[in-house]
């Protein structure tokens, strides 16, 4: 009897719903996002986001210069495209697939060598990238740190910047003795404050992405960023993108790293086998061809 419901139910259902789009004049679902056929289409799904720490520095996150060349040679030769984030971000939100294996690069911190080593080498291989800086020290190494200059050149050259706090510390739980007032007023320094220092700075540039520093995160946190207005967060929980997946407006990237990992190219070639996946879908849209996407 119930079984009987159903097969007489169904065909009504798709009558109903196919009057609805008649007479609405709404396009059904599947056109709107893939075009004017309903051809399964396949795409390129998952997009990491590499996250580098201090090139030509010291310590577990550290690369030589060498080895930072040695990574972009490699994106080269495999024919992974290298987008901006912001534009890897817009996609995820539409549901685009990609036509190429595509990556994106961040670096965190590095205020030694972001200016003056990283950037120049991502410009020989017209390689965009999108730098977090935390505020507190902007200006103040004059001898070996990043000033104000150093950002205006780095956007004028066309990469991007964005925020990584005002103190580069751990801002997802109180800290003992902290009470709730002072800890959101903690927070509210190194989240919003922040943003606006940047964007004091940096005029006309906008500052639209947060990345936990360190990866610390907690739900509180994550509320008070996105109340913030940002329209994307960075984590280092190493997932690449999933394009075909609701977007939550958080991204996680993966850390480039020698330490933690027992072999950090194998790490990154596994990263490279993500972007060559591919997904079929008639539900997703097929990114069209535009432009490559260098620095300029
Ligand atoms: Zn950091």
């Amino acid at each position: 009897m119930m079984r009987k419901r159903i097969l007489i139910s169904l065909p009504v259902f798709l009558v109903c719903i196919g009057s609805w789009f008649l007479l609405s004049g709404e396009p059904p679902l599947w056109k709107t996002l893939s075009g004017s056929n309903r051809n399964v289409q396949t795409g390129h799904h998952l997009v990491p986001i590499l996250c580098f720490h201090d090139v030509n520095g010291a310590g577990p996150y550290s690369v030589s210069i060498q080895e930072f060349r040695n990574y972009l040679d490699i994106l080269k030769k495999e024919n992974i495209r290298v987008w901006p984030l912001k534009k890897v971000m817009e996609h995820a939100r539409q549901n685009k697939l990609m036509k190429q294996p595509t990556m994106a690069i961040t670096i965190d911190d590095d205020f030694e060598n972001i200016a003056r080593v990283a950037a120049p080498i991502l410009r020989e291989y017209d390689y965009p990238a999108t730098f977090f800086v935390y505020t507190k020290d902007i200006n103040n190494h004059p001898r070996g740190g990043m000033a104000w200059e150093d950002l205006h050149r780095l956007l004028a050259e066309g990469f991007d910047v964005q925020n990584h706090s005002h103190t580069h510390t751990a801002f997802h739980e109180p800290r003992p003795h902290e009470n709730q007032e002072q800890f959101a007023r903690r927070v509210t320094q190194e989240i919003i404050t922040s943003r606006e220092i940047l964007e004091e700075h940096l005029p006309g540039h906008k500052i639209w992405a947060f990345a936990y520093p360190m990866g610390y995160y907690s739900p509180y946190l994550e509320s008070r960023v996105r109340d913030a207005g940002y329209d994307l967060i960075l984590t280092v929980d190493a997932a690449p993108v999933d394009l075909t997946a609701n977007f939550s407006g958080i991204m996680d990237r993966y850390t480039i790293q020698k330490e933690y990992v027992d072999d950090p190219m194998a790490m990154f070639y596994k990263q490279i086998a993500y972007a060559r996946q591919t997904y079929k879908s008639a539900e997703v849209a097929q990114v069209e061809e535009g432009p490559e996407h260098g620095l300029k």
